[in-house]
């Protein structure tokens, strides 16, 4: 196993896979993570040994037709009635949204933002898929419609109070974001190694023997290892509790936007043969387009780093 060949930080780095991770994350972090720090021990007992043994499936609702860089708008709203709660709203993108057996739902309450577990089959939940969509293939994104639908008191995650809450759910899923982008970064960069060291052109001579070639490729190792040293830093404090929102957005905005960049130099390097299935990039390379926009987007990170480094917020 080369340096090269893994990266020169990180050599048990996983390849990631940003379809794959995306599944993941929404499942560890924005499903099983609420539950664990907010939920009753009867909703932990209830569904976490059920998830973590991959028998279960949750999504996480936040994002609405009206509110996604700003899910403080949220217009989804849960009223008490008596022993139940009534939700009355829309979540739309929501990532396993029609196969989920429980959705962490987000609304507006008398009491501020507040997070529900509403089971699939409750009267009144329903969901449909979002068709047409060019990346994430692998993975199903959904609508969620909330029409009178009620749900006993004891749905509510107890612990979850106010936006705050759901954003800490999303901290913990833009890390492992981070970590999964430059492993689609290394895929991209390995494969465009080899290929270019294999095809030859000119004199017969491998297309790594020009320099404009090498340049590329030294380019890409060293964003990927640079990605590499701040996330391992970043874990590094996680680790110590030290790990602010601020940090994520960072490794998050930075890690996909280097990723976005060696994904398509190596495209480019593998000329005609970079745009078919055969070889893994342009596959990353349009998965790596939703990871740019979801989860926070470049804007939204570069305004959370503006306001951490200003302490003016330029949101609005
Ligand atoms: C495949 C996929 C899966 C997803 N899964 C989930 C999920 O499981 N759960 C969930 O809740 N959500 C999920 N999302 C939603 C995702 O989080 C949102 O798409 C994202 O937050 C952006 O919201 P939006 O699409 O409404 O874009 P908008 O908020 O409309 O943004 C559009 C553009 O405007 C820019 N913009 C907006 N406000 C500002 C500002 N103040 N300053 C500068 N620029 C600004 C944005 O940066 C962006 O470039 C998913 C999305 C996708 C594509």
């Amino acid at each position: 196993m080369s340096n090269v060949e893994y990266g020169l930080v990180m050599q048990e780095l996983e390849r990631g896979d940003s379809g794959l991770r995306s599944f993941c994350s929404v499942q560890g972090a924005l499903v099983m993570y609420p539950i664990h720090e907010f939920g009753t021990e009867e909703q932990k007992q209830r569904w976490l040994p059920e998830m973590a043994a991959g028998r279960r499936l949750g999504c996480f609702g936040l994002t609405e037709p009206g509110f996604g860089s700003n899910p403080s708008g949220m217009t989804t709203r849960a009223v008490r009635d008596g022993d139940h709660w009534v939700i009355n709203g829309e979540k739309t993108w929501i990532t396993s949204g029609t196969i989920a057996d429980v959705a962490v739902v987000w609304a507006r309450t008398d009491d501020g933002i507040r997070g529900f577990l509403v089971e699939k089959g409750t009267p009144g939940f329903t969901s449909s898929d979002i068709h047409g969509k060019l990346s994430m293939r692998a993975s199903v994104t959904s609508s969620l419609a909330f029409a009178d639908c009620r749900v006993p008191a004891s749905a509510m995650l107890p612990g979850a109070k106010g936006l705050r809450s759901a954003l800490a759910c999303l901290t913990q899923a833009r890390y492992g974001i981070a970590w999964g982008v430059i492993g689609a970064a290394m895929d991209c960069f390995e494969t465009a190694r080899q290929y270019t060291i294999d095809r030859k052109q000119f004199d017969d001579r491998p297309i790594a023997s020009h320099q404009l070639v090498q340049e590329k490729l030294a380019n890409m190792i060293t964003e990927i290892t640079k990605a590499q040293a701040l996330t391992i830093h970043a874990g590094r404090l996680k680790d110590q509790g030290k790990l602010e929102a601020a940090h994520v957005s960072m490794i998050k905005r930075n890690n996909v936007a280097i990723a976005l960049d060696v994904a398509r130099d190596a495209r480019d390097l593998l000329g005609g043969n970079g745009i078919i299935d055969d070889y893994p990039i342009f596959r990353h390379m349009c998965n790596l387009e939703t990871v740019k926009t979801y989860e926070g987007t470049d804007h939204i990170h570069t305004l959370v780093i503006g306001e951490r480094v200003t302490g003016i917020p330029a949101y609005r």
